[in-house]
Protein backbone atom coordinates (compact mmCIF):
# COMPACT_ATOMS: atom_id res chain seq x y z
CA UNK A 1 0.00 0.00 0.00
CA UNK A 2 1.24 3.14 -0.77
CA UNK A 3 2.40 5.93 1.71
CA UNK A 4 -0.24 8.28 -0.02
CA UNK A 5 -3.56 5.93 0.66
CA UNK A 6 -2.29 5.27 3.83
CA UNK A 7 -2.36 9.15 5.06
CA UNK A 8 -5.55 9.71 3.67
CA UNK A 9 -6.64 6.64 5.64
CA UNK A 10 -5.41 8.06 8.86
CA UNK A 11 -6.58 11.20 7.82
CA UNK A 12 -10.66 9.80 7.43
CA UNK A 13 -10.22 7.73 10.84
CA UNK A 14 -8.83 11.12 12.82
CA UNK A 15 -11.66 12.87 11.45
CA UNK A 16 -14.43 9.81 12.47
CA UNK A 17 -12.89 10.00 15.63
CA UNK A 18 -13.43 13.56 15.94
CA UNK A 19 -17.10 13.24 14.68
CA UNK A 20 -17.59 10.10 17.04
CA UNK A 21 -16.24 12.00 20.26
CA UNK A 22 -18.79 14.87 19.36
CA UNK A 23 -21.18 12.16 18.41
CA UNK A 24 -21.37 10.87 21.97
CA UNK A 25 -21.12 14.14 23.67
CA UNK A 26 -24.30 14.84 21.52
CA UNK A 27 -26.27 11.92 22.69
CA UNK A 28 -24.51 12.48 26.50
CA UNK A 29 -27.08 15.56 26.87
CA UNK A 30 -29.75 14.01 24.40
CA UNK A 31 -32.67 11.62 25.11
CA UNK A 32 -30.58 9.47 24.21
CA UNK A 33 -28.23 9.46 27.13
CA UNK A 34 -26.51 6.02 28.65
CA UNK A 35 -23.96 6.29 31.91
CA UNK A 36 -20.58 6.09 30.64
CA UNK A 37 -21.16 8.20 27.50
CA UNK A 38 -18.80 11.04 28.75
CA UNK A 39 -15.60 8.14 28.97
CA UNK A 40 -16.60 6.46 25.72
CA UNK A 41 -16.15 9.81 24.11
CA UNK A 42 -12.93 10.27 25.77
CA UNK A 43 -12.02 7.11 23.94
CA UNK A 44 -12.65 8.49 20.33
CA UNK A 45 -11.06 11.63 21.43
CA UNK A 46 -7.69 10.10 22.36
CA UNK A 47 -7.82 7.75 19.06
CA UNK A 48 -8.56 11.47 16.67
CA UNK A 49 -5.78 13.10 18.55
CA UNK A 50 -3.20 9.79 18.33
CA UNK A 51 -4.23 9.34 14.68
CA UNK A 52 -3.44 13.29 13.89
CA UNK A 53 -0.40 12.61 15.49
CA UNK A 54 0.46 9.31 13.40
CA UNK A 55 -0.45 11.94 10.51
CA UNK A 56 2.02 14.52 11.49
CA UNK A 57 5.00 12.26 11.81
CA UNK A 58 4.11 8.83 9.25
CA UNK A 59 7.51 8.91 7.18
CA UNK A 60 9.14 7.90 10.00
CA UNK A 61 7.77 7.62 13.63
CA UNK A 62 10.09 8.78 16.22
CA UNK A 63 10.19 6.43 19.01
CA UNK A 64 8.93 9.03 21.69
CA UNK A 65 5.62 9.51 19.33
CA UNK A 66 5.14 5.46 19.11
CA UNK A 67 5.27 5.63 22.81
CA UNK A 68 2.50 8.34 22.42
CA UNK A 69 0.56 6.30 20.19
CA UNK A 70 0.56 3.54 22.48
CA UNK A 71 -0.53 5.26 25.38
CA UNK A 72 -3.94 6.59 23.35
CA UNK A 73 -4.65 3.45 22.48
CA UNK A 74 -4.23 1.74 25.61
CA UNK A 75 -5.91 4.72 26.97
CA UNK A 76 -8.72 4.35 24.69
CA UNK A 77 -9.29 1.22 25.36
CA UNK A 78 -9.35 1.25 29.37
CA UNK A 79 -11.80 3.87 29.03
CA UNK A 80 -14.13 2.17 27.34
CA UNK A 81 -13.86 -1.21 28.73
CA UNK A 82 -15.30 1.04 31.79
CA UNK A 83 -17.75 2.98 30.28
CA UNK A 84 -19.22 -0.92 28.67
CA UNK A 85 -19.59 -1.68 32.24
CA UNK A 86 -21.37 1.79 33.32
CA UNK A 87 -23.43 1.33 30.08
CA UNK A 88 -25.15 -1.90 31.78
CA UNK A 89 -25.20 -0.48 35.85
CA UNK A 90 -23.05 -2.96 36.18
CA UNK A 91 -20.79 -2.96 39.93
CA UNK A 92 -18.15 -1.01 39.74
CA UNK A 93 -14.37 -2.70 38.71
CA UNK A 94 -11.54 -1.20 40.47
CA UNK A 95 -10.10 1.26 38.49
CA UNK A 96 -6.36 -0.23 38.66
CA UNK A 97 -7.66 -2.84 38.01
CA UNK A 98 -9.16 -1.86 34.63
CA UNK A 99 -5.79 0.42 33.76
CA UNK A 100 -3.43 -2.28 35.21
CA UNK A 101 -3.14 -4.02 31.84
CA UNK A 102 -2.61 -0.84 30.04
CA UNK A 103 -0.33 0.32 32.39
CA UNK A 104 1.83 -2.32 32.12
CA UNK A 105 2.36 -2.30 28.20
CA UNK A 106 3.20 1.54 28.98
CA UNK A 107 5.80 0.69 31.65
CA UNK A 108 7.14 -1.71 29.45
CA UNK A 109 7.45 0.32 26.27
CA UNK A 110 9.27 3.32 28.08
CA UNK A 111 11.81 0.77 29.85
CA UNK A 112 12.13 -0.36 26.21
CA UNK A 113 13.02 2.56 24.93
CA UNK A 114 15.71 3.33 27.74
CA UNK A 115 17.12 0.37 27.54
CA UNK A 116 17.57 1.06 23.54
CA UNK A 117 18.62 4.59 24.33
CA UNK A 118 21.35 3.17 26.45
CA UNK A 119 22.44 0.87 24.29
CA UNK A 120 22.06 -2.11 26.03
CA UNK A 121 19.92 -4.24 24.15
CA UNK A 122 18.53 -3.88 20.44
CA UNK A 123 15.74 -2.40 19.38
CA UNK A 124 14.22 -5.60 16.98
CA UNK A 125 13.71 -7.87 19.62
CA UNK A 126 12.20 -5.28 22.12
CA UNK A 127 9.93 -3.74 19.75
CA UNK A 128 8.54 -7.18 18.57
CA UNK A 129 7.58 -7.51 22.25
CA UNK A 130 6.24 -4.41 22.81
CA UNK A 131 4.23 -5.02 19.41
CA UNK A 132 3.05 -8.33 20.79
CA UNK A 133 2.29 -6.81 24.38
CA UNK A 134 0.03 -4.52 22.75
CA UNK A 135 -2.13 -6.30 20.69
CA UNK A 136 -2.74 -9.09 23.31
CA UNK A 137 -3.33 -6.39 25.75
CA UNK A 138 -5.85 -4.70 23.34
CA UNK A 139 -7.61 -8.17 22.45
CA UNK A 140 -7.88 -8.90 25.92
CA UNK A 141 -9.65 -5.54 26.33
CA UNK A 142 -11.68 -6.14 23.29
CA UNK A 143 -12.83 -9.46 24.91
CA UNK A 144 -13.55 -7.82 28.12
CA UNK A 145 -15.42 -5.14 26.23
CA UNK A 146 -17.78 -8.03 23.95
CA UNK A 147 -18.42 -10.17 27.24
CA UNK A 148 -20.26 -6.78 28.93
CA UNK A 149 -22.57 -6.21 25.55
CA UNK A 150 -23.25 -9.65 24.70
CA UNK A 151 -24.08 -11.03 28.30
CA UNK A 152 -26.58 -8.11 28.50
CA UNK A 153 -29.75 -9.47 29.06
CA UNK A 154 -32.65 -7.32 31.02
CA UNK A 155 -33.79 -6.50 28.37
CA UNK A 156 -31.98 -8.27 25.71
CA UNK A 157 -31.44 -6.00 22.59
CA UNK A 158 -30.18 -7.09 19.65
CA UNK A 159 -27.72 -3.98 19.06
CA UNK A 160 -26.16 -4.80 22.55
CA UNK A 161 -25.43 -8.66 21.48
CA UNK A 162 -24.41 -7.54 17.69
CA UNK A 163 -21.96 -4.78 19.13
CA UNK A 164 -20.44 -7.34 21.73
CA UNK A 165 -20.12 -9.96 18.19
CA UNK A 166 -18.09 -6.74 16.80
CA UNK A 167 -15.46 -6.44 19.39
CA UNK A 168 -15.21 -10.40 19.70
CA UNK A 169 -14.11 -9.93 15.44
CA UNK A 170 -11.99 -6.92 16.47
CA UNK A 171 -10.59 -9.03 19.49
CA UNK A 172 -9.41 -11.87 16.95
CA UNK A 173 -8.11 -10.18 14.66
CA UNK A 174 -5.77 -8.21 17.12
CA UNK A 175 -4.91 -12.02 17.93
CA UNK A 176 -3.96 -12.50 14.18
CA UNK A 177 -1.67 -9.48 14.37
CA UNK A 178 -0.06 -11.29 16.86
CA UNK A 179 0.24 -14.17 15.21
CA UNK A 180 1.56 -13.19 12.35
CA UNK A 181 4.01 -10.32 13.48
CA UNK A 182 5.44 -14.00 14.85
CA UNK A 183 5.77 -15.37 11.65
CA UNK A 184 7.85 -11.82 11.02
CA UNK A 185 10.81 -12.33 12.98
CA UNK A 186 13.06 -9.79 14.12
CA UNK A 187 14.69 -7.53 13.03
CA UNK A 188 11.57 -5.55 12.28
CA UNK A 189 10.79 -2.33 10.92
CA UNK A 190 8.58 -0.19 12.98
CA UNK A 191 6.77 1.75 10.60
CA UNK A 192 5.72 -0.78 8.14
CA UNK A 193 4.43 -2.79 10.70
CA UNK A 194 2.76 -0.79 12.65
CA UNK A 195 1.00 1.18 9.88
CA UNK A 196 0.42 -2.49 7.55
CA UNK A 197 -3.04 -2.61 6.06
CA UNK A 198 -4.30 -5.49 8.65
CA UNK A 199 -3.96 -2.88 11.75
CA UNK A 200 -5.73 -0.32 9.55
CA UNK A 201 -8.71 -3.00 9.05
CA UNK A 202 -9.22 -3.55 12.65
CA UNK A 203 -9.26 -0.16 13.68
CA UNK A 204 -12.54 0.61 11.32
CA UNK A 205 -13.60 -2.37 12.35
CA UNK A 206 -13.55 -1.11 16.07
CA UNK A 207 -15.05 2.82 14.66
CA UNK A 208 -18.19 1.04 12.52
CA UNK A 209 -18.73 -1.07 16.04
CA UNK A 210 -18.05 1.44 18.21
CA UNK A 211 -19.76 4.79 16.62
CA UNK A 212 -23.13 3.07 14.63
CA UNK A 213 -23.63 0.22 17.09
CA UNK A 214 -23.71 2.67 21.05
CA UNK A 215 -26.07 5.15 19.15
CA UNK A 216 -28.43 2.10 17.94
CA UNK A 217 -28.02 0.71 21.41
CA UNK A 218 -29.67 3.81 22.80
CA UNK A 219 -32.08 3.95 20.71
CA UNK A 220 -33.08 0.66 20.93
CA UNK A 221 -33.06 0.59 25.15
CA UNK A 222 -34.59 4.06 24.55
CA UNK A 223 -37.75 2.49 22.50
CA UNK A 224 -38.25 -0.39 25.17
CA UNK A 225 -38.14 1.95 27.85
CA UNK A 226 -41.00 4.02 25.56
CA UNK A 227 -42.91 1.09 25.41
CA UNK A 228 -42.85 0.02 28.84
CA UNK A 229 -43.91 3.33 29.88
CA UNK A 230 -46.82 3.32 27.50
CA UNK A 231 -47.76 -0.15 28.91
CA UNK A 232 -47.77 0.72 32.68
CA UNK A 233 -49.54 2.60 34.91
CA UNK A 234 -47.52 4.77 36.87
CA UNK A 235 -49.62 5.09 40.35
CA UNK A 236 -49.07 1.09 41.21
CA UNK A 237 -46.79 -0.11 38.54
CA UNK A 238 -48.90 -2.25 37.27
CA UNK A 239 -49.89 -2.85 33.56
CA UNK A 240 -52.37 -0.40 32.33
CA UNK A 241 -55.33 -1.27 29.76
CA UNK A 242 -52.66 -1.06 26.22
CA UNK A 243 -50.49 -3.42 28.35
CA UNK A 244 -53.30 -5.56 29.50
CA UNK A 245 -54.38 -5.95 25.85
CA UNK A 246 -51.26 -6.73 24.55
CA UNK A 247 -49.67 -8.99 27.30
CA UNK A 248 -52.74 -11.22 27.57
CA UNK A 249 -53.00 -11.45 23.16
CA UNK A 250 -49.66 -12.55 23.82
CA UNK A 251 -50.00 -14.93 26.61
CA UNK A 252 -53.57 -16.89 24.63
CA UNK A 253 -51.34 -17.40 21.75
CA UNK A 254 -48.34 -18.74 24.03
CA UNK A 255 -47.82 -22.71 25.05
CA UNK A 256 -49.12 -21.41 28.49
CA UNK A 257 -52.43 -21.40 27.12
CA UNK A 258 -52.12 -25.57 26.62
CA UNK A 259 -54.93 -26.49 28.63
CA UNK A 260 -57.04 -24.09 27.02
CA UNK A 261 -58.67 -23.03 30.59
CA UNK A 262 -58.06 -19.32 31.70
CA UNK A 263 -59.83 -17.15 33.86
CA UNK A 264 -60.74 -13.03 33.77
CA UNK A 265 -61.60 -11.58 37.15
CA UNK A 266 -62.49 -7.97 36.76
CA UNK A 267 -62.16 -6.14 40.74
CA UNK A 268 -63.74 -3.28 41.39
CA UNK A 269 -63.36 -1.27 45.23
CA UNK A 270 -66.75 -0.66 47.05
CA UNK A 271 -67.84 2.65 47.95
CA UNK A 272 -63.96 3.98 46.82
CA UNK A 273 -65.91 7.75 45.93
CA UNK A 274 -66.32 7.25 49.71
CA UNK A 275 -62.44 6.75 50.88
CA UNK A 276 -61.71 9.91 48.25
CA UNK A 277 -64.39 12.56 50.36
CA UNK A 278 -63.52 11.33 53.71
CA UNK A 279 -59.89 10.59 53.93
CA UNK A 280 -58.54 12.93 50.87
CA UNK A 281 -57.46 12.02 47.52
CA UNK A 282 -53.84 10.91 48.71
CA UNK A 283 -54.97 8.33 51.07
CA UNK A 284 -57.20 7.16 47.90
CA UNK A 285 -54.00 6.96 46.34
CA UNK A 286 -52.30 4.66 48.97
CA UNK A 287 -55.69 2.04 48.93
CA UNK A 288 -55.42 1.75 44.79
CA UNK A 289 -51.29 1.19 45.36
CA UNK A 290 -52.08 -1.10 48.86
CA UNK A 291 -54.59 -3.13 46.39
CA UNK A 292 -52.02 -3.42 43.58
CA UNK A 293 -49.85 -4.58 46.41
CA UNK A 294 -52.77 -7.31 47.32
CA UNK A 295 -53.07 -8.34 43.69
CA UNK A 296 -49.64 -9.20 43.10
CA UNK A 297 -49.17 -11.25 46.60
CA UNK A 298 -52.28 -12.80 45.73
CA UNK A 299 -51.54 -13.99 42.07
CA UNK A 300 -49.44 -16.30 40.39
CA UNK A 301 -46.25 -14.81 38.43
CA UNK A 302 -47.25 -16.04 34.97
CA UNK A 303 -51.02 -13.93 35.63
CA UNK A 304 -51.56 -10.72 34.09
CA UNK A 305 -52.15 -8.08 36.49
CA UNK A 306 -53.43 -4.92 34.96
CA UNK A 307 -55.32 -1.31 36.13
CA UNK A 308 -57.68 -0.38 34.10
CA UNK A 309 -58.91 2.64 34.90
CA UNK A 310 -59.67 4.53 38.36
CA UNK A 311 -60.50 1.51 40.51
CA UNK A 312 -60.93 -0.75 38.40
CA UNK A 313 -58.48 -4.03 38.14
CA UNK A 314 -58.13 -7.06 35.91
CA UNK A 315 -56.72 -10.66 36.38
CA UNK A 316 -56.23 -12.80 33.66
CA UNK A 317 -54.90 -16.32 34.84
CA UNK A 318 -53.74 -18.76 32.42
CA UNK A 319 -54.20 -22.28 32.83
CA UNK A 320 -56.38 -22.33 35.70
CA UNK A 321 -59.44 -24.63 36.60
CA UNK A 322 -62.43 -23.06 37.49
CA UNK A 323 -62.52 -24.17 41.14
CA UNK A 324 -58.54 -22.66 41.45
CA UNK A 325 -60.15 -19.45 40.30
CA UNK A 326 -62.75 -19.25 42.38
CA UNK A 327 -60.98 -19.83 45.10
CA UNK A 328 -58.14 -17.31 43.85
CA UNK A 329 -61.10 -14.39 43.84
CA UNK A 330 -62.28 -15.66 46.85
CA UNK A 331 -58.74 -15.01 48.65
CA UNK A 332 -58.56 -11.52 47.23
CA UNK A 333 -61.60 -10.42 48.65
CA UNK A 334 -61.18 -11.65 51.95
CA UNK A 335 -57.52 -10.59 52.27
CA UNK A 336 -58.99 -6.98 51.42
CA UNK A 337 -61.84 -6.91 54.10
CA UNK A 338 -59.41 -8.17 56.44
CA UNK A 339 -56.87 -5.14 55.79
CA UNK A 340 -56.81 -2.46 58.01
CA UNK A 341 -55.79 0.52 55.96
CA UNK A 342 -54.21 4.17 57.76
CA UNK A 343 -55.68 7.04 56.64
CA UNK A 344 -53.14 10.45 56.29
CA UNK A 345 -54.29 11.56 59.30
CA UNK A 346 -53.79 8.41 61.15
CA UNK A 347 -57.43 7.19 60.99
CA UNK A 348 -58.17 3.57 60.27
CA UNK A 349 -60.44 2.30 58.22
CA UNK A 350 -61.45 -0.93 55.55
CA UNK A 351 -62.42 -1.30 51.78
CA UNK A 352 -63.72 -4.41 50.11
CA UNK A 353 -63.76 -5.50 46.62
CA UNK A 354 -66.28 -6.66 44.65
CA UNK A 355 -65.43 -9.16 41.77
CA UNK A 356 -66.80 -10.79 38.45
CA UNK A 357 -65.11 -14.26 37.23
CA UNK A 358 -65.40 -15.50 33.81
CA UNK A 359 -63.59 -18.85 32.57
CA UNK A 360 -62.56 -18.77 29.21
CA UNK A 361 -62.37 -22.39 27.79
CA UNK A 362 -62.39 -22.02 24.12
CA UNK A 363 -59.35 -22.45 21.68
CA UNK A 364 -59.29 -18.84 19.96
CA UNK A 365 -61.14 -17.07 22.83
CA UNK A 366 -62.55 -13.40 21.88
CA UNK A 367 -60.99 -11.67 24.92
CA UNK A 368 -63.17 -8.74 24.76
CA UNK A 369 -66.06 -10.70 25.26
CA UNK A 370 -64.96 -12.23 28.52
CA UNK A 371 -63.91 -9.09 29.49
CA UNK A 372 -67.43 -8.11 29.56
CA UNK A 373 -68.66 -11.02 31.05
CA UNK A 374 -66.50 -10.59 33.69
CA UNK A 375 -67.91 -6.89 33.98
CA UNK A 376 -71.36 -8.12 33.80
CA UNK A 377 -70.51 -10.44 36.41
CA UNK A 378 -68.94 -7.94 38.30
CA UNK A 379 -71.81 -5.37 38.00
CA UNK A 380 -74.01 -8.12 39.20
CA UNK A 381 -71.64 -8.34 42.36
CA UNK A 382 -72.48 -4.78 43.11
CA UNK A 383 -76.30 -5.26 42.55
CA UNK A 384 -76.32 -7.99 45.18
CA UNK A 385 -74.67 -5.52 47.94
CA UNK A 386 -70.78 -5.04 47.13
CA UNK A 387 -67.75 -7.31 48.84
CA UNK A 388 -68.64 -10.94 47.00
CA UNK A 389 -67.25 -12.77 44.32
CA UNK A 390 -69.67 -13.69 40.90
CA UNK A 391 -68.80 -16.20 38.64
CA UNK A 392 -70.37 -15.82 34.78
CA UNK A 393 -71.32 -18.83 33.18
CA UNK A 394 -68.64 -20.17 30.73
CA UNK A 395 -68.95 -20.79 26.64
CA UNK A 396 -68.29 -19.21 23.43
CA UNK A 397 -70.93 -16.60 23.89
CA UNK A 398 -70.67 -16.07 27.64
CA UNK A 399 -74.32 -15.40 29.71
CA UNK A 400 -74.87 -14.67 32.91
CA UNK A 401 -75.54 -16.47 36.36
CA UNK A 402 -75.68 -14.90 39.32
P1 LIG B 1 -69.02 1.47 43.79
O1 LIG B 1 -69.01 0.70 45.05
O2 LIG B 1 -70.37 1.46 43.14
O3 LIG B 1 -67.94 1.06 42.86
O4 LIG B 1 -68.77 2.99 44.19
P2 LIG B 1 -67.47 3.82 43.99
O5 LIG B 1 -67.53 5.01 44.88
O6 LIG B 1 -66.27 2.94 44.20
O7 LIG B 1 -67.52 4.16 42.46
P3 LIG B 1 -67.53 5.51 41.68
O8 LIG B 1 -67.41 5.14 40.24
O9 LIG B 1 -68.73 6.33 42.10
O10 LIG B 1 -66.25 6.29 42.15
C1 LIG B 1 -64.97 5.95 41.74
C2 LIG B 1 -64.04 7.00 42.28
O11 LIG B 1 -62.70 6.67 42.04
C3 LIG B 1 -64.27 8.36 41.68
C4 LIG B 1 -62.88 8.89 41.34
O12 LIG B 1 -62.67 10.17 41.90
C5 LIG B 1 -61.97 7.90 42.04
N1 LIG B 1 -60.71 7.75 41.35
C6 LIG B 1 -60.50 7.35 40.07
N2 LIG B 1 -59.19 7.32 39.81
C7 LIG B 1 -58.53 7.70 40.94
C8 LIG B 1 -57.16 7.87 41.31
O13 LIG B 1 -56.24 7.65 40.52
N3 LIG B 1 -56.90 8.26 42.58
C9 LIG B 1 -57.88 8.51 43.48
N4 LIG B 1 -57.55 8.89 44.71
N5 LIG B 1 -59.18 8.38 43.17
C10 LIG B 1 -59.51 7.99 41.92
MG1 LIG C 1 -65.73 1.81 39.30
MG1 LIG D 1 -65.93 1.30 42.91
Amino acid sequence: MENFDIRTLVFILSILNMLGFFAYIFARFSILRMSGMTLWAGGHLALAVCFFCILLDIESPHPSFMLFVVISVMGTHAMWWSASRYFFNRKRLHPLLIILPALIVIVFSVSAKALVALEWIEDGALFLTAYIMLFLTCAFYQFAIAKEFISYRSPRLITSVSVGCGFAVVAVLSIFKVITALSILPPLISSSMTYSIETFITVIFIQVTSMFGLILISAERLQSRLNELAQSDPLTGLLNRRGFKLQSEIAIKSDRYGENICAIMAFDLDRFKLVNDTYGHATGDDVLIAFANCLTENTRSTDIVARFGGEEFIVLCVDIDRTDAKNMAERINEFMSALTLQSNKGEDFCITVSIGLAMIEEEHPELSLYLKAADMALYNAKAMGRNKVVVAECGAQPSLVV
